[in-house]
């Protein structure tokens, strides 16, 4: 295997007064060596939830039902608690929607750096002061604010200082769930160039969950898009930027029409992602799809190739697979 990240059939179940709900539905991932891939889709579409099963950071009531995560050949699915600690942080680590309720409130960034570090290895406290100032150094943070707590650090920094943090043990893979979401969007600009940048330089994987397209369209080399826990298309960004094969992603890329050519009025996708725990039959965007066919509310649609990408689209399915 030549990538960093191969997830087979992932599906993730959490447990509800009314029974097991599926948020996460047979999800294939790939991810190369130093590629930026997005996972895109509206709130409670499963992309947060994907990136935690892929962290191997569910807890109950949420739980891995099938499938694998190889992460350079292991399988973090079936890997004990205490091997997943060797790999998480040196070879993957995660950033988390808000610095603010990652990080802790009463210590300084310096005290987390150095516990993030002994937990993984043994290092000098000499060691230690160094590396933390490199990556505050990496990120653009004056190494003075090592002695800073949290909440003395703009949310702009506080991210920053998550994205350095994440990067003390340079790993090989780097999941990020909506990292720029609580910043104006001057901020989250600037944040994305720099995660972009850092990931030139030193040549870390990125998966990076958003549910703003416009936001990746720049800076990631792949496209997943999810509905309903399903990824519904997938392929290269700017294929998939380019010609959307599925009516969902199309949707998507009308609500942010500046990206998309001359502004023109929103029209977005009507209605609102399904009850995961009441799923449409069918294909589970037909109730919202303004192009749905005879066939879409009873026949399930498989991800079928559409020149570079792969959308779950009976419109794309081929001829003999439509029943009339
Ligand atoms: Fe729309 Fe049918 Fe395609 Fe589903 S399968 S997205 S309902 S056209
Ligand atoms: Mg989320």
């Amino acid at each position: 295997m030549s990538g960093v990240l191969e997830v087979r059939g992932l599906s993730v179940q959490y447990a509800t007064p009314r029974g097991p709900v599926t948020a996460v539905s047979g999800v294939d991932l790939d991810v190369g060596r130093g590629e930026f891939v997005a996972v895109v889709g509206e709130s409670g579409c499963g992309k947060s939830t994907l990136l935690y099963a892929v962290a191997q950071l569910l807890s109950p009531p949420a739980s891995v039902t099938a499938g694998s995560v190889l992460f350079k050949g292991h399988n973090l699915v079936t890997m004990s608690e205490k091997k997943l600690n060797v790999l998480r942080w040196r070879d993957f680590s995660v950033v988390m929607q808000s610095a603010m309720n990652a990080l802790n409130p009463v210590r300084t960034i310096a005290a987390q750096f150095a516990d993030a570090m002994n937990a993984h290895a043994k290092l000098s406290g000499k060691e230690i002061a160094t590396r933390s100032e490199e990556v505050m150094r990496l990120v653009g943070i004056d190494p003075a604010h090592l002695r800073s707590y949290p909440h003395q650090l703009s949310g702009g920094m506080r991210q920053r200082a998550m994205i350095a943090m994440a990067l003390l043990f340079t790993p090989d893979l780097v999941v990020m769930d909506e990292p720029t979401s609580a910043l104006d969007v001057v901020a989250q600009r600037s944040l994305m160039a720099q995660i972009k940048e850092l990931q030139r330089a030193l040549g870390f994987a990125v998966v990076f969950v958003t549910h703003d397209m416009s936001l990746v369209s720049h800076f990631s080399d792949r496209l997943l898009v999810m509905y309903a826990g399903q990824v519904v298309e997938t392929g290269p960004t700017r294929a998939v930027f380019d010609t959307p094969a599925h009516p969902y992603s199309r949707g998507l890329l009308d609500a942010f029409p500046s990206i998309h050519g001359p502004r023109v009025a929103l029209t977005g996708i009507p209605g609102g992602p399904p009850d995961l725990g009441a799923l449409p039959s069918g294909c589970r965007f037909h109730p919202r799809c303004g192009s749905a066919l005879p066939a879409c509310p009873s026949q399930e649609p498989a991800l079928y190739r559409v020149g570079d990408a792969e959308a779950r689209c009976l419109l794309h399915a081929p001829v003999p697979e439509v029943t009339p």
